[in-house]
């Protein structure tokens, strides 16, 4: 029988991936550890085994092999290539490089800009932060707020310089009913490191097994949750896929699409042939031949694929495809950085009962450490406490080392990347987020009565709410009305109908599905979710509060005379002007506008700069630049008049 890559390794002590590097700089092909060996590549390694300055020994002193060797064949190639188009959200850019990258145009760019108070014309160089913000307003892809800095945050991760070997983390995808689970259950029952066995009080999402003495980390969430973990971001998160499928079922629908996701993220492949014990040999190849067709064609047919057949049930074959993704992960590098910025991914979150919002994750680099603040999506929190799975409250966590975290401030959403920050920039985070639910809540109290759609754990809470809402609408200028009041998670039903009815969602203790959360960003609908209920009862109160109308009055702030009047092309006339008294305000600045005794015009402030930079106000004795809205007739000499609105 032929020998191959791995075995021809484990047999001389020389490992598979120097094996692989000799024969390939002695033009041979060798697309991977299985590759079976020929006669003439034996007689080849034979001689340089035997030889005394052997260069298939003296490979194994080099330490990034990637640089010297061509790794052509290897998918780790495709690692390197981040899709650019990503990337261009991360960097400040003109105004004509925004429009010019994605589908908008520059008129309704320079329109929303100027809603904003910024005058921009087309080489306007636009902030790093505004781009996010106009990617989110234009809902591009990519460029959600928290998507983008996430994208930068892995970028870095996949960037990230490190001489520390870290674990291989492994995903197992494909299509339902393939044998996942069973699959996921053999390797932790037969193979959990020794030191866990029956250690295990925590299920974390994920588990480490030993080969070789060598750590792999498998991703423990089978099923529907997996495949929705690929098909968000698990491909970040993971190494290797290995993809199960059925040999007696073939290639189905959810295959295909595993397929598709671990193509676009160029996460390593390795496929395993499950039910072998009951599919037969035309099954078998049936199903190669479909493999074949999604460019997975099987090595055993000339292709790059490693196949390997097992019976997850039996355990057929489980120790080769164990041995597969250690020699996989031999080839492919893993460093990181111990003392790099911790960084890593939610594979779960939920809440438990004493323990409040308790999140799994699995980092890639950087020490995770108790007290450390971090930002996770449009979540953040401190880290207050770290469980390894034997349920041992540890003080910090290395990579690739499953953990339970808890600390979150709200709950975090699977697949969610968490970084850990300064306190100011996660008080900065937290802020904005608190800025970003009101400003929405506050929308939703300009109708006749005050909307809320209730989504609770249980039926006693939703009780205790109901109550409460009850009491607060007494006392509340506009009624608080109910329009749902249900159990359970927050769905895309519950997102349309406070769309529909200007709710805003409160939820206690529950989840918001993702499409949900999509939606209500989408919809502009405010959702807010609490896990201690006079959290959720303070924040209805504040509701409560908000519905109360408040008499405003206006409030001269200063009065400015126009020096200049500047037409900008694509843009407006814009009036430059010194203040003689008082100041400009741009938040909700209103202006008269005078010419001798008559008053010329008014208008709210568009946009207020000063020295060419947007401010948000500006001193008598300084000169500015603004526009206002509805008003372009600018003559120097006009005399300006700013006001805002004040509570009585
Ligand atoms: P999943 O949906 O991909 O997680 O699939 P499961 O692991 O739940 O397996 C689906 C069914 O296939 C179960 O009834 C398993 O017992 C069975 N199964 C899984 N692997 C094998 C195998 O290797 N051989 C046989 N005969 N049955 C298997």
């Amino acid at each position: 029988m032929a020998i191959r890559v791995y075995e021809y390794s484990k047999k001389s002590g020389v490992p598979s991936k120097n094996i692989i590097t000799l024969l390939e700089e002695n033009g041979f092909i060798v697309p991977n550890h299985m590759t079976h060996l020929s006669d003439e590549m034996i007689d080849f390694l034979n001689k340089q085994n035997n030889s005394k300055d052997a260069a298939i020994k003296n490979l194994g002193n080099k330490k990034n092999t990637r640089n010297s060797i061509n790794f052509k064949k290897n998918n780790s190639d495709k690692e390197i290539e981040t899709p650019l188009k990503k990337e261009l959200f991360h960097t400040s850019m003109t105004v004509a490089q925004f429009c010019d990258t994605t589908d908008v145009s520059a008129n309704d760019l320079i329109v929303y800009l100027l809603k904003k108070g910024i005058v921009a014309p087309k080489n306007y160089v636009l902030s790093e932060k505004l781009v996010e913000d106009l990617a989110h307003h234009f809902n591009i892809q990519f460029s959600e707020k928290i998507v983008a800095q996430q994208s930068e945050a892995e970028r870095s991760i996949s960037a990230v310089k490190g001489t520390e070997k870290r674990a291989p983390i492994v995903v197992i995808v494909g299509h339902v009913d393939h044998g996942k689970t069973t699959l996921l259950d053999y390797i932790r029952k037969t193979r959990v490191a020794e030191k866990e066995k029956g250690g295990i009080t925590q299920h974390l999402g994920a588990y480490e097994v030993l080969v070789d003495k060598d750590p792999i980390v498998f991703l423990d969430t089978p099923g529907h949750e997996a495949f929705s973990l690929i098909r968000v971001r698990g491909l970040k998160v993971a190494d290797i896929a290995i993809l199960v499928v059925a040999a007696d079922d073939g290639v189905m629908p959810q295959t295909v699409e595993s397929i598709k996701r671990i193509k676009a993220a160029g996460v390593t492949v390795i496929v395993a042939l499950n039910k072998i014990d009951k599919a037969t040999s035309a099954q078998i190849e049936a199903t190669k031949r479909s493999l074949a067709q999604y460019d997975l064609l099987p090595e055993d047919w000339g292709g790059q694929t490693v196949v390997v057949p097992i019976s997850a049930k039996l355990g057929t074959g489980v120790a080769d495809l164990l041995e597969v993704i250690h020699l996989q992960s031999q080839i492919m590098d893993l460093f990181t950085n111990t003392k790099a910025q911790a960084k890593g991914f939610v594979l779960e979150s939920k809440i438990e009962k004493g323990r409040g919002l308790v999140a799994t994750l699995i980092t890639h680099q950087g020490t995770l450490k108790i007290g450390d603040y971090f930002i996770c999506d449009l979540v953040q929190g401190r880290v207050a406490s770290l469980t390894n799975s034997q349920g041992i409250q540890v003080k910090q966590v290395l990579p690739a080392m499953p953990v339970a975290i808890t600390g979150f401030d709200m709950q975090p959403q699977v697949g969610a990347l968490l970084e850990v920050v300064s306190a100011e920039e996660y008080k900065l985070h937290k802020n904005k987020n608190v800025e970003r639910v009101s400003s929405m809540a506050t929308m939703h109290t300009t109708d006749e009565a005050v909307t809320i759609v209730i989504r609770s754990d249980n039926m006693s809470s939703k009780e205790a709410i109901l109550g409460e809402i009850e009491r607060l609408s007494k006392k509340s200028f506009k009624p608080l009305h109910v329009v749902s009041a249900g159990i359970g998670m927050i769905t895309e039903s519950d997102v349309e109908l406070a769309h529909e009815t200007h709710a805003i969602i409160y939820g206690f203790n529950i989840k918001i599905d993702k499409q949900a959360a999509r939606e209500a960003q989408k919809m502009g609908v405010a959702i807010k979710v609490h896990d201690i209920i006079y959290k959720l009862l303070e924040d209805l109160e504040l509701l409560a509060e908000q519905g109360k109308p408040v008499k405003k009055v206006l409030k001269k702030m200063g009065e400015a005379v126009v020096l200049k009047v500047f037409d900008i092309k694509g843009v407006g006339v814009v009036a430059g002007a010194q203040v003689k008294s008082g100041r400009f305000v741009k938040e909700g600045g209103k202006v008269l506008i005078y010419r001798g005794k008559y008053k010329a015009g008014e208008g709210s402030l568009k946009s207020l700069q000063r020295d060419k930079k947007t401010v948000k106000e500006v001193q008598a004795g300084f000169e500015c630049a603004f526009m206002v809205d509805n008003f372009s007739d600018w003559i120097v000499d006009d005399r300006v008049e700013c006001f805002i609105e004040v509570p009585e």
